[in-house]
């Protein structure tokens, strides 16, 4: 048996020092192991070869075997480049390289027999094919009998020439090392159960498959595996935890939360906000500790749900807490919660970055004796020198705005861990929350309170600015408040910043006798609250924005939230930009502004927004459109969410098949210990130890 796992990558044939150091960095490959778990993005049948006499400029990508009997430099400057005229006996083609010249004509060789694959097209009456990669003849051998893997690979990997054609070669060497056997992951009564490829076979085919069936069925063990462990993992866990554990119980409703419900309650609760209630009410009634994911829309009314939930706490005499991801969240929660608490005698406190000393002080004390019920904050609150009496329930509002990390450190703020409410507005299809939250139960609020005007979408040519501007100025006329929203993305930051600032200037050009307040991302939190603020409080018209906006704030005033280059924008985030209006009784209105070219699958994401108001609806079709690793929620929690093989979208039965799988091992194995099982336990221990993302999520 050998171990790849401990195999530097820089001794394998072919990498060295500089080529280990590029893979390391670019592909988190240190071992030969990491290698072999690189995979292909697709592959394409080489096991035909072409003659140049039957070409012509409707086949796919082909392949050729001839030679090369002269090249020659062509054009000048950016314009140049590199003609070869190859032949195969049956007549002449020409190949081109635009780019690379001098290199690619340094390593040309005439008379020598290549196998030459690409696209034939036709130019100028001449048959050509562009950027061919050029092979070996001699040593194409595995390939030529199949398929040809190909694998992503990137600007800094193909300087030093590791394209894919170069990183298919280190596979090969790493793939000859599999004629010794390597440790199976799997218990064999799983692989007989479940008709799986052994793990040896599967990872040479998964590279040089002789032939389809064998390249699915190679996938389809690595899928099962990928998904598979990942689900054992979340539910071992889970399982462990509620071992290990005991909830506190919260045996009664009491005077709270009927003073609540009866007296200050201003409207009927939904019936999934009712049904909600119930699901909150039996998980902290039972005695095991509640570790739950709240997913309702924008606008569901899931603070409510949160508040009554504090109140059984409260009922209890137990403290609960809340935390946002801003200030300005925590401070309108803060808001909200006084209110709807008037003449019940619940104290409740804001806690933030900015409260005084003094303040804090007083009710860091408060918290300590348990005067102090309930109190909002944001990340102020995990601080260490925060402490509480009895801390029964902590909830968490928009949860991809905070890590994991924070989630457990709530945990560690009582001796038996409080029950945990996590809530989140950006809608998570089931297959992905089964994954990154698979150890927590999941409420839904699908239904909105009553009266209120779905908000109309409307997709606008940027040409046409000034039926957008008339849209505009109608609605200030009538008193109402306007949203511009930018783009604002790392990696354009200063071409984003001064977009941002030519449409602020243009706006005020527009609206003169208008305030405006501009709100980035780069702005000192103080002096964004500050024009928040001035927003909120009706003393400006026009806010102009980057995503900032997006979590939370509640102005209902606002009518009209127009969104510039929103083919920039991620399906998810533009419904949660949109969730901003609409907050009042009055028609609102979301203007998604693009140019006029859009590539067909943006024509069709923006569609989606224009048709659809239901955020799981959109969350769905954008996992289809662009895959998981796009989806918000995944990449703003600062998960590297990435599946090797297995795609999310694509393979969510998969998922909860094998998820029933390792619910029943885990059901006949619960301590871990049975001999058959064993590998299991070894493996899951292992990817734990690697760090793999995935675990971190839970
Ligand atoms: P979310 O946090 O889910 O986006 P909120 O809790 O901020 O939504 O609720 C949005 C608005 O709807 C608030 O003004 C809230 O008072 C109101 N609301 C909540 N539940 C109801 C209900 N059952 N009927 C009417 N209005 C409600
Ligand atoms: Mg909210």
């Amino acid at each position: 048996m050998i171990d790849l796992s401990t195999r530097d990558i820089k001794y394998l044939s072919g990498v060295g020092p500089q080529r280990a150091e590029i893979l390391n960095k670019e592909l988190n490959i240190f071992s030969v192991q990491d290698l072999i778990s690189y995979y292909p993005y697709k592959y394409v049948d080489r096991s035909k070869i072409y003659q140049v006499s039957e070409l012509s400029d409707t086949m796919p990508y082909i392949q050729l075997k001839g030679v090369i009997k002269a090249f020659r430099e062509v054009g000048e400057g950016r314009k140049k480049r590199l003609v070869a005229n190859f032949t195969d006996g049956t007549g002449f083609i020409e190949l081109v390289w635009f780019g690379g010249v001098k290199y690619v004509a340094s390593s040309l060789k005439l008379n020598k027999e290549y196998l030459v694959f690409g696209k034939p097209t036709l130019f100028n009456g001449q048959m050509n094919i562009a950027h061919t990669d050029l092979d070996d003849a001699s040593d194409a051998i595995l390939s030529s009998l199949g398929l040809k893997p190909y694998y992503n690979t990137t600007e800094k990997m193909k300087k030093r020439s590791l394209t894919s054609q170069g990183i298919e070669k280190l596979m090969k060497a790493a793939v000859e090392l599999l004629t010794d056997p390597i440790p199976e992951t799997l218990p064999t009564y799983l692989i007989n159960r479940y008709r799986l490829m052994p793990l040896q076979e599967a990872l040479i085919n998964i590279h040089f498959p002789s032939d389809p069936q064998t390249l699915r069925d190679a996938q389809y063990r690595l899928k099962f595996e990928e998904l598979f462990y990942i689900q054992l993992n979340i539910l071992s866990l889970s399982s462990e935890r509620k071992h290990k554990y005991r909830g506190i119980p919260f045996p009664k409703i009491d005077t709270y939360f009927h003073q609540f419900f009866y007296n200050n309650l201003p409207f009927e609760l939904t019936n999934a906000q009712k049904r909600v209630l119930k699901e909150i009410r039996k998980d902290v009634g039972s005695g095991i500790q509640m570790n739950r994911l709240l997913q309702g829309d924008v606008g569901s009314g899931k603070t409510l749900v949160a508040l009554m939930g504090m109140l059984m706490a409260v009922d209890n005499q137990y403290q609960a807490c809340m935390m946002a991801p801003t200030e300005i969240l925590a401070t309108q929660h803060y808001a909200t919660v006084v209110d709807f608490l008037k003449g019940i005698d619940v104290r409740v406190e804001l806690l933030t970055g900015s409260t005084r000393k003094r303040e804090r002080e007083r009710i860091l004390s408060g918290l300590l004796s348990g005067e102090v019920n309930i109190i909002i904050g944001t990340h102020a609150l995990i601080e260490d020198t925060v402490v509480f009496k009895s801390l029964g329930l902590a909830i968490i509002d928009e949860q991809h705005r905070f890590g994991v990390e924070q989630r457990g450190r709530m945990w560690a703020k009582s001796l038996n861990p409080p029950h945990i409410l996590v809530m989140t507005a950006t809608p998570i299809p089931r297959t992905l929350a089964m994954t990154l939250y698979g150890d927590l139960d999941v409420s839904v609020i699908d239904e909105l309170p009553p009266g209120r005007k779905p908000i109309r979408t409307i997709h606008q040519f940027d040409s046409k600015k000034k039926e957008l501007y008339q849209k505009v100025r109608s609605e200030i006329a009538i008193g109402r408040q306007i949203y511009f929203v930018f783009p604002l993305i790392e990696e354009s930051e200063k071409i984003d910043l001064k977009n941002l600032e030519e449409g602020y200037e243009q706006i005020s050009a527009e609206f003169p006798d208008c305030n405006i307040v501009k709100v980035h991302g780069k702005m000192k939190p103080a002096d964004k609250d500050m024009q928040m603020s001035i927003f909120a409080e009706g003393k400006a018209q026009i806010m102009v924005a980057t995503t900032v906006i997006e979590v939370g704030v509640n102005v209902p005033n606002a009518s009209v939230m127009v969104i510039e280059n929103a083919e920039r924008f991620g399906l998810s985030q533009l419904h949660q930009l949109r969730g901003r209006v609409g907050r009042g009784a009055d028609q609102s209105y979301c203007i998604l502004v693009t140019g006029y070219k859009l590539s067909e699958i943006t024509r069709k994401r923006i569609q989606i927004m224009v048709d659809s108001n239901d955020g799981f609806e959109i969350a769905e079709a954008d996992l289809k459109l662009r895959g998981p690793g796009d989806l918000d929620g995944t990449q703003q929690s600062g998960v590297a969410f990435d599946l090797k093989i297995a795609n999310l979208a694509k393979d969510g039965q998969l998922l909860q098949y094998v998820r029933g799988i390792a619910e029943d091992i885990l059901e006949k194995d619960p301590k871990q210990n049975l001999s058959e099982n064993m590998v299991l336990w070894k493996n899951l221990d292992k990817i734990n130890k690697r760090g793999e993302n995935w675990r971190v999520i839970s």
